[in-house]
């Protein structure tokens, strides 16, 4: 006898739902997209227990009528495809016809609802996949849907459920997704009886932000400029430098109306930033791409959180550029201003790419060029107060706002970066020719990587020799290294970029190189006078990313006076 049977309607539903109603923030989830597709201008979402008690969505959308109402219970009904040529074009939220019941198949579910042509509405209750009653009912145009009891019926499931806190912390998430993806839609979330927020509808993406997350978070964040290549459109808001978290909780990628997790995003984000924040954090932000619906596939995850791109790279570009050019645009603190507007990006392209320049002419014997002075000329006036020195690194001053504190040390790393940067797209990083070049002995493991890497580090300044085994001669060292402090510094630079795994001589090699020698050149130690540290400012200031250290952190801080008036309680 045959051992295959088809599953019956029941099971193959309670199996689909395995797939869309992970836990509660999923039913809420399809739920306020089914009420977002049927056009709802304002709804509401309430739920009790973490959801897995109650959960209730009310929509003031165009609705169902009797026939429609029992017909999206039914496995793959959707108003919303036809064919699967509409799959690649389709602009709506849901399409596969799947949720209401999955949804229906593991609760108590109760649906409510009346459309624009029908006099009376429609009220439905199932329990598991039994129909209940259908009734005609007094309903306002919309659909309300209640679902209770969750996985009642499948106990293996609710196991899986964590504690009341994580699943309403799950609800919670997903509601700012969805409410940052739509916020021409009005949206209000209230748990157990309480309301926790209520955003009206908006064009302005800003507004959403501040309404959701509030001021505080909202004045972390910078405006991207809207740009437009290759048919990708990019705008948003995302993270002031330094401003990051350890996860991405706070990062939120809008593709066409819809929260995705996105690698290549994410890895622009990571590269765009890799000065702008500490190492492992990812900046916060709300990015909004919008791209032809071709150019990518998001039928390829049940709940639709990832997409297929047919070009990652063209996004990963883009996104790069524009987080860029948002952080070199940066103003900065509102009490220090920029003297003039950053110059251009060093090297436009994009890092991956080799730089245009290598090394050329022999490294000359020359003194370290890490100040700009020819730009400045003493008498351009600065629109802050030096006040002096505090401890042994920090520089104190009055701008037009407030007060500024400024981390000397961060300070000159940053201006040696972007200086050495300059340098070695434009030749070669300036280095000092030894008096008697030197030999010496490596361990294996950083010979080798010695060897495979010769020519970047001859690029930040580091001209070396193989002297057989696994010794070298080391002939020149970049001039903002103190000659006596080669060695340790060489092995220190091994160090750090063979924990970074890259190789080669690419752009991210030299920079990963260059951020450690301003690191060790910037480490000497800071002497405080007036007029270096006007001049420290000045250079700083006219660097492209003045607002945090090459390693991500901040450079200054600042206390406002309205921030030291609170602060005195006036
Ligand atoms: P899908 O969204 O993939 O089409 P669903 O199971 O989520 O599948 O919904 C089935 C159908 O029920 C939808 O195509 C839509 O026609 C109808 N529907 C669901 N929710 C609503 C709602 N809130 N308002 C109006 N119609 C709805
Ligand atoms: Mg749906």
């Amino acid at each position: 006898m045959g051992k295959i049977r088809l599953l019956t309607d029941e099971v193959a539903s309670q199996v689909a739902a395995g797939e869309v109603v992970e836990r509660p923030a999923s039913i809420v989830k399809e739920l306020v997209e089914n009420s977002i597709d049927a056009r709802a201008k304002k709804i509401l979402v309430e739920f009790a227990r973490g959801g897995t008690q109650w959960i209730r969505v009310v929509d003031d959308g165009c609705g169902m009528d009797r026939e429609d109402a029992l017909m999206s219970l039914e496995r793959h009904a959707t108003s919303k495809i036809r064919s699967a040529g509409d799959l690649a074009t389709v602009a709506t939220m849901g399409f596969r016809g799947e949720a209401l019941p999955s949804i229906a198949s593991v609760s108590r579910f109760r649906l409510v609802t009346r459309s624009s042509e029908s006099g009376a509405g429609t009220e439905i209750q199932t329990t598991g996949t039994k129909i209940e009653a259908v009734t005609e009912s007094g309903a306002p145009l919309g659909t309300v849907i209640e679902v209770s009891g969750l996985f009642f019926n499948v106990p293996a499931r609710k196991k899986f459920l964590r504690g009341e806190e994580t699943e309403s912390a799950h609800i919670i998430h997903q509601m700012h997704s969805l409410a940052l993806a739509h916020p021409s839609v009005a949206m209000t979330l209230q748990r157990d009886g309480k309301r926790l927020w209520q955003a009206a509808a908006t064009s302005d993406l800003g507004v959403r932000i501040r309404d959701i997350f509030g001021l505080d978070f909202m004045s972390r964040l910078m405006p991207l400029e809207p740009s437009r290549e290759n048919d990708i459109e990019i705008s948003g808001f995302l993270a002031k430098p330094g401003e990051g978290r350890l996860d991405r909780e706070q990062q939120f990628v809008v593709l066409n109306n819809r929260v995705v997790q996105c690698p290549a995003v994410f890895q622009a984000l990571r590269e765009a930033y890799a000065e702008a924040l500490p190492k492992g954090r990812h900046p916060i932000g709300v990015l909004r791409v919008t791209m032809d619906p071709l150019a990518f596939d998001c039928n390829v995850h049940p709940a639709k959180r990832e997409v297929r791109l047919h070009r990652p790279d063209l996004l990963r570009q883009c996104v790069y550029l524009a987080a860029r050019n948002a952080l070199e645009k940066y103003a900065g603190p509102a009490t220090i201003s920029r003297p003039s507007a950053p110059s251009p990006l060093i090297n436009r392209e994009y890092p991956s790419q080799p730089p245009r320049n290598v090394f050329s002419a022999q490294p000359q014997m020359e003194l370290p060029v890490t100040t700009q002075e020819k730009e400045h000329p003493a008498h351009e006036s600065l629109d802050f107060r030096l006040i002096g020195s505090v401890g042994a690194n920090w520089i104190l001053m009055e701008g037009a706002e407030g007060l500024v504190m400024v981390d000397a040390r961060a300070a000159s790393e940053r201006i040696l970066f972007e200086s050495l940067r300059k340098q070695s797209s434009g030749g070669g990083v300036a280095s000092q020719k030894l008096l008697l070049p030197s030999v010496f002995e490596l361990t294996v493991k950083d010979a080798v990587w010695i060897s495979e890497n010769l020519e970047a580090l001859r690029m930040v300044g580091f001209v070396l020799e193989p002297f057989g085994g696994t010794s070298f001669k080391i002939e020149s060292v970049p001039a903002c290294i103190s000659s006596k402090e080669f060695r340790s510094a060489l092995l220190e630079i091994c160090e750090s970029l063979r924990s970074t795994g890259l190789l080669g001589s690419g752009q991210p090699v030299v920079d990963s190189l260059i951020r450690t020698v301003s690191r060790l050149a910037a480490s000497n130690g800071f002497q405080y006078d007036a007029t270096g540290a006007e001049r420290l400012i000045r250079d700083l200031l006219k660097c492209e990313l003045p607002y945090a250290c090459p390693q991500g952190r901040p450079t200054m801080i600042q206390w406002s006076y309205a921030e030291l008036d609170r602060k005195f309680g006036r």
